[in-house]
């Protein structure tokens, strides 16, 4: 029996799990099952209620433009509660989608504005200006690949967006692309950090391509509920896998 346990909202995992965003959760139990820790998870979705206290983690994948209709009308409800597990450093994967609706609003594909609910300060057009004057907007499509700036790491993934995504006021980047396009294909940010929320718009899924990644949000998790042990120090034992 393990000593240790998270439990994890997996926001509207029935509809937003994009490229099955869902591998995430199984990549961070693989990791943590080798350090003695179980992961519960739970779906939060149409109508839930959001409690901050009651999750260690949450995953919030990506989506299609109609499903990001349908979550964003009943995600304004679970704003409060959102903002105030984010602003208590509480850990969170945004993919695609989820990460969009986290900021002020996403434009879709035919150019239709979609709220967010403004926890965090960026913001998603369908085209920039430059875009918008060529009349050229292709979605941004393929492999891509970051190095995270304080680590070094490399991290690789798939993007497939029509978004393109302005980090704002206390965000930064999670990597500067190498290959690819990211946020918005003009600025070299991909992703963004802010206080313990991971976002990204890579697929394949994210933790599953980039073990070191899983294992550092991992360690976040864990340290924030289990301040006592070491849990980087038990993580760096383990094999890091990248598929
Ligand atoms: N519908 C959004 C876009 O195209 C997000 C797509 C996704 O989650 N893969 O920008």
């Amino acid at each position: 029996m393990a000593d240790y346990q998270l439990t994890l909202a997996h926001l509207y995992g029935d509809l937003m799990n994009t490229y099955g965003d869902y591998g995430n959760i199984i990549a961070l139990r693989y990791y943590a099952r080798q350090i003695g820790v179980t992961i519960e998870d739970q779906l939060v979705s149409l109508g839930d209620d959001f409690d901050p206290k009651a999750y260690d983690f949450v995953l919030f994948g990506g989506g299609q433009d109609y499903e990001e209709t349908v979550v964003a009308a009943d995600l304004q409800d679970k704003a409060a509660g959102l903002k105030n597990y984010i602003e208590a450093d509480g850990p969170l994967l945004a993919v695609c989608g989820g990460f969009q609706l986290l900021g002020h609003y996403m434009e879709m594909a035919d150019g239709s504005r979609v709220e967010g609910i403004g926890v965090m300060d960026h913001y998603t057009s369908n085209m920039t200006a430059a875009e918008v004057a060529t009349k050229k907007g292709e979605r941004l499509t393929g492999d891509i690949e970051i190095k995270n700036n304080e680590t070094g790491e490399v991290y690789h993934g798939f993007e497939n967006h029509q978004g393109r995504t302005f980090l704002g006021k206390g965000e930064k980047a999670l990597g500067t692309v190498t290959k690819g396009q990211g946020n918005n294909g003009m600025d070299q940010s991909e992703g963004v950090i802010y206080h313990n929320v991971f976002g990204s718009y890579f697929h394949g899924p994210i933790f599953t391509r980039n073990g070191n990644l899983a294992k550092r949000v991992l360690a976040t998790a864990l340290s924030r509920k289990y301040p006592d042990v070491d849990w980087s120090a038990k993580l760096a034992a383990v094999p890091t896998e990248s598929f």
